[in-house]
């Protein structure tokens, strides 16, 4: 085991951007490869400068938003609630800015309902939800929404 403090998330390996998601990593990017659960730098995305920073604040936003979890009160019911809508303006965003990279990239927002049992359809268009030929494991997704949800089996 490597020492926390030196520990370095993989990175993406694949030799073909397949697909991936963009979601809360704890490190320099949002993007993680569902083939290989690698990283993905913003850099190695051909992508416009201003959707690479705009990505870059969205995913300090989101840790923010994930660090109340952890406070006490108010702000731990309220950050749950904005992490658990998506609806709320950090989901909604973070899934305009996923959907904005559709049209180069085979791309899903991660997003979590906390829903036990998981949802059966998307709890934003009320669409048919189901998983991805050759990525069964990584959970179902809505094509419509750009969403990618929990795999069933995810413990709670
Ligand atoms: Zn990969
Ligand atoms: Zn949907």
């Amino acid at each position: 085991m490597p020492e926390p403090s030196s520990y370095r998330a993989p990175h993406c390996r694949c030799s073909l951007r397949g697909p991936f998601k963009v979601m809360l990593t704890y490190e320099e990017t949002p993007c993680v490869c569902l083939e290989c659960d690698g990283l993905i730098s913003l850099e190695s995305l051909e992508i416009p400068e201003n959707h690479r920073l705009e990505l870059i604040a969205w995913h300090r936003e989101y840790n923010a938003v994930h660090t109340l979890l952890y406070e006490s009160g108010v702000y731990s019911t309220w950050a749950r609630q904005e992490l658990h809508d998506i609806n709320s303006p950090i989901n909604e965003s973070g899934r305009l800015l996923s959907a904005g990279l559709a049209e180069a990239f085979q791309v899903y927002y991660a997003f979590d309902p906390d829903n036990d049992p998981p949802p059966t359809s998307c709890p934003r268009c009320s669409g048919e939800i189901e998983p991805l030929p050759a990525h069964e494991t990584a959970g179902p997704a809505c094509k419509a929404c750009c969403i990618i949800f929990p795999p069933p089996d995810k413990s709670a």
